[in-house]
């Protein structure tokens, strides 16, 4: 199938000025690109009407690890553009999966109807493309998964070489880099030595180290310092930080300070940023640091018991007042609570206890959005050279049936798009992702370049969603193309 696109305007990802003119694809590549394509014989003309056509944009952080088999059509990502995300982010891959975590994963997962049946990247890949997804994804191998795999979720000795081994199986396969999560179990109980150890893995395959630190608050430079650290013991070249942010108003100003130790590093240094200022995550780690680090099981059983339910509403109400006007339900499925969704937790009677009956009730599902985030910041952190957009989300359909996301799953991009002039803000969603990535042959609007292409119109382009209506479309976007098609997307091996 060759498609023609005449009449637009033509950015082609490199952040230069576009140039009018058209394009056109043969199968899955971009046979040609000039200023006019006239003479051709195409199956299919689309006239642009002199609106913007650029490579598809790409989500450098996302989730869709599973969303991706249960709605493929993956309407929020392809809604604003998005035509391949890096998958696997926060330590959190669906693979590798052994009889150490495949219960586990299946639980965590359960709401997606989707059975875990694979062991490895391999396997994944397959059962996803057998499912047609929209858009095309590069999933990352997860440290929190790794080490499930190898001994389970709990703080206990394990054999370092079994998980490098491991680790080594999923990137020979394919896999485009190594992702960790050390805020969550079980990668908190990990000393800078294991991470080390697995980075020396990594290093010899030259792919990136993603890490969702292990503080982005109170501990934030320490942490930075230990990624950076991990990094140049293993000879580890290239860090990426995820959702790089200053949480918490008390560390508002690290930023200099986090900038400045990042700049030091002898290492090519990347990152990503959703454009809010309210973060999600699981509503669990409002408690305190030896409850947090509770299994979901572990913790529903515990609030089950009334003794200890009024232990954990006790130690919640020490939390400062402001807390709770700060803190939002995103969504739950808690009997008495999911038709509150999107609500702030000072909108209910007693937040402490609201707070303690839904994590009794629904301890791995309940997902809260926390406003501590600077918007200064924001701007400043955005405006670095190497920042990027990620939305942090899985692909949603617009309906709810598997949950209700953060607006950020249907309006980072036009929201990133905002703060740069548009060739810019194009060329930080295109060939510099692609680049950080090893995404070879996209990110560009180039002969022989994949036939990923988004045609929108920039006066129209903006985010509808917000926290009262999370999975409205965003406008603008006319026409997207994925791998020259229609749910053709792929899963990207390196
Ligand atoms: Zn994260």
């Amino acid at each position: 199938m060759k498609i023609l696109f005449q009449n637009c305007l033509i950015y082609d990802g490199s952040g230069s000025p576009p140039v009018s003119g058209d394009v056109l694809t043969d199968g899955d590549r971009i046979a040609d690109a000039g200023p006019v394509l006239s003479a051709l014989r195409p199956d299919r003309t689309i006239d642009g009407g002199g609106l913007a056509l650029a490579p598809g944009f790409i989500d450098a952080h996302g989730h869709s690890d599973l969303s991706i088999l249960a709605a493929p059509e993956a309407t929020g990502k392809i809604s604003q553009g998005v035509t391949t995300e890096i998958t696997g982010n926060c330590g959190l891959s669906p693979f590798p999966v052994t009889e150490r975590n495949r219960d586990h994963l299946n639980h965590l997962y359960a709401n997606y109807g989707v059975e875990i049946t694979w062991r490895d990247f391999a396997g994944y890949a397959a059962e996803t493309e057998r499912r047609r997804p929209a858009i095309n994804i590069a999933p990352l191998c997860g440290h929190n998964t790794l080490r499930g795999a190898v001994c389970g979720y709990r703080d206990e000795p394990f054999d370092i070489e079994q998980a490098a081994a491991l680790l080594r199986e999923q990137l020979r396969q394919g896999a485009a880099g190594f992702s960790t999560g050390l805020l969550y179990t079980p990668g908190c109980f990990s000393a800078p030595p294991e991470i080390t150890a697995l980075l020396k893995v990594l290093a010899d395959f030259k792919r990136p180290y993603t890490t969702h630190l292990r503080s982005e608050g109170n501990q934030l430079l320490e942490a930075l310092s230990e990624a950076v650290d991990s990094c140049r013991s293993a000879g580890q070249e290239h860090l990426h930080i995820s959702h790089f942010k200053t949480s918490g108003r008390a560390n508002w100003h690290k930023l200099d300070d986090a900038v400045r130790l990042l700049a030091s590093a002898p290492l090519k240094i990347t990152a990503d940023r959703y454009p809010y200022t309210e973060s999600m995550t699981q509503l669990g780690i409002i408690l305190p640091d030896e409850l947090a680090r509770y299994t979901n099981d572990e913790l529903a059983r515990h609030l089950a018991d009334p003794v200890h339910f009024a232990e954990v509403t006790a130690l919640l109400r020490r939390q400062p007042p402001e807390r709770w006007q700060t803190c939002r339900l995103v969504t739950t499925i808690a009997p008495n609570y999911a038709k509150r969704n999107g609500r702030v937790f000072a909108e209910f009677p007693d937040p402490p206890l609201a707070c303690a009956e839904i994590l009794r009730d629904d301890p791995s599902g309940a997902m809260a959005a926390f406003r501590g985030m600077c918007p200064d910041n924001l701007r400043r952190i955005l405006n670095l050279p190497y920042v990027m957009c990620g939305t942090d989300e899985s692909a949603r359909p617009v309906d709810y049936r598997f949950g209700v996301s953060h607006p950020r799953g249907f309006g980072s991009f036009p929201e990133f798009f905002g703060y740069f002039k548009l060739e810019e803000a194009i060329r930080r969603v295109t060939s510099l992702p692609a680049e950080t990535f090893g995404l070879a042959g996209r990110g560009r609007i180039r002969r022989g370049y994949s036939a990923d292409l988004v045609l929108f119109d920039p006066a129209a382009y903006r985010s509808e969603a917000d926290f009262s209506h999370p999975h409205r479309m965003a406008g603008g976007i006319k026409l997207v193309l994925v791998n020259g098609g229609e749910r053709s997307g792929r899963v990207l091996a390196r």
